[in-house]
């Protein structure tokens, strides 16, 4: 009998972790092969800029199963970048170990997960050492290192990473002062009311938030902290410096392979199939058709991940599955969390409903009065169990009457 041919991950990240693990619980008896660049087995990335920077977490808690997981269900965890796919060979190409040698390895089914790179600035010293980003664990550990009282923390870009790491550098008692370019916060990722509401609760901890504004050039000092001059004609002195501008999803090897792209990601299907046999992207990286319009999406969610990477894993093994889950996802900031599930991008009005605690809800509908996205925004400890039926009604799709979801003497679980 010839040896089977294994499936191969490329990318061991979240969604890299869970399909392996997927394969196996699907019954998938032959080798599997996970190759990540990272020197770490998969792992959650929310925490990095939440519990990882305040103290509250440590990077163990982070893993996303326990490393003895991994022997029980023999998966091969490589540390090693991969070169190259060649989708006619269905092989890939890797480098590694000291001489960075070449090894290909050949696959039955093959997965992409490689989410995404961090966006750099154009300006000068964007490349100086101390100019940080945030994407892995060992970016957060040197972010929460520098994170001491009193020291002076600028963060350019004000959406959900620059935000999340702004509270949690507050929290740690740190000088904060976010810097974004556009005239509000969080972009088009929320509804402006929610931005709004967003940026008050900063301003209100002590959070400078300069909208509008952008910097021009970083210049290391004497002393060693970073002079970050503005367009506006003013500069800023700061020990740390974060840049949270987004990602790029990797498409690098699906481009150099030939794959259809789509306008942000590696072009799928909705069974996550890439324009090559055999040959599947999942996660950041995959742009697949919305379960909900049909257009081409692509999400950058701890749910998205968790999902895809089941529905990659089964279809991988034949199984035809279709990716049908709402999207959902949420931040937390300081003791309040923002919620979205669906997409309120679809919507053509909105219904606000408020809650007791000082959280709201927005529901957002289409012309058909058909639910297709809600965000929520207040203390965690008065949002969390409103928004759970809240992404139930969005996933079920449901009409109730604009008047019913309002009233907050009907409950949310009789509209279910
Ligand atoms: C700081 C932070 C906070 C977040 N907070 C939240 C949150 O609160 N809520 C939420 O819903 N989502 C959150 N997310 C998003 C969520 O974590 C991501 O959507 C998820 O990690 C995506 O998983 P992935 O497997 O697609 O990509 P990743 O987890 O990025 O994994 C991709 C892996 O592929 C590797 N790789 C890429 N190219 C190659 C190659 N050629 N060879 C070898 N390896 C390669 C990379 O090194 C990386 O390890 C957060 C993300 C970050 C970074």
């Amino acid at each position: 009998m010839p040896t089977p041919r294994a499936m191969v991950i490329v990318g061991a990240g979240h969604v890299g972790g869970r399909a392996a693990q997927a394969l196996r619980a699907f019954g998938w008896t032959g080798p599997i092969v996970l190759i990540g660049a990272e020197p770490h087995l998969p792992y959650e990335r929310p925490p990095l800029s939440k519990g990882l920077l305040t103290g509250a977490q440590d990077a163990a808690s982070c893993a996303l199963r326990p490393a003895a997981d991994y022997d029980a269900d023999q998966i091969s965890h490589v540390v090693a970048w991969v070169e190259s796919i060649d989708p006619v060979q269905r092989e890939v190409v890797i480098t590694g170990g000291p001489q960075r040698a070449e090894r290909r390895i050949a696959y039955e089914a093959l997965l992409l997960a490689t989410g995404g790179h961090l966006r750099r600035l154009d300006i000068p010293g964007a490349d100086l050492p101390g100019i940080l980003g945030l994407r892995t664990l060992d970016d957060a550990a040197q972010i929460a290192a520098q994170l001491q009282p009193g020291a002076r923390v600028v963060i350019v870009g004000g959406g959900f990473i620059g935000l999340e790491v702004a509270a949690s550098a507050w929290q740690r008692g740190c000088e904060v002062t976010v810097i974004e370019g556009a005239p509000r916060l969080l972009g088009r990722a929320v509804p402006e009311a929610i931005g709004a509401q967003v940026l008050a609760l900063h301003r209100a901890r002590g959070v400078e938030v300069r909208l509008g504004t952008l910097p021009t050039a970083f210049e290391r000092q004497p002393d060693g902290s970073t002079q970050v001059t503005l367009n506006d004609g003013t500069a800023l002195v700061a020990d740390t410096v974060l840049v949270g501008i987004g990602i790029a999803p990797a498409t690098e090897l699906a481009a150099q392979a030939g794959l259809a792209l789509g306008r942000s990601g590696i072009a799928v299907d909705a069974q996550l199939a890439t324009s090559a046999p055999g040959v599947f992207a999942a996660g950041d990286v995959a742009e697949f058709p919305s379960p909900l319009g049909g257009q081409p999406i692509r999400q950058e969610t701890w749910q998205n991940a968790e999902t895809q990477a089941r529905v990659a894993a089964a279809n991988m093994l034949g199984q035809g599955m279709a990716f049908d889950a709402s999207p959902w996802f949420w931040s937390d900031q300081f003791d309040h969390q923002i919620q979205v599930s669906g997409e309120p991008a679809l919507g053509a009005s909105v219904v606000t409903r408020p809650l007791a605690g000082g959280a709201s809800i927005d529901f957002h509908l289409d012309a058909a009065g058909r639910l297709v996205g809600a965000s929520g925004f207040g203390p965690v400890s008065a949002l969390a169990k409103e928004f759970k039926l809240a992404c139930m009604l969005v996933e079920r799709r449901r009409q109730p009457s604009p008047e019913a979801l309002a009233d907050v003497g009907v409950k949310l679980k009789s509209l279910l």
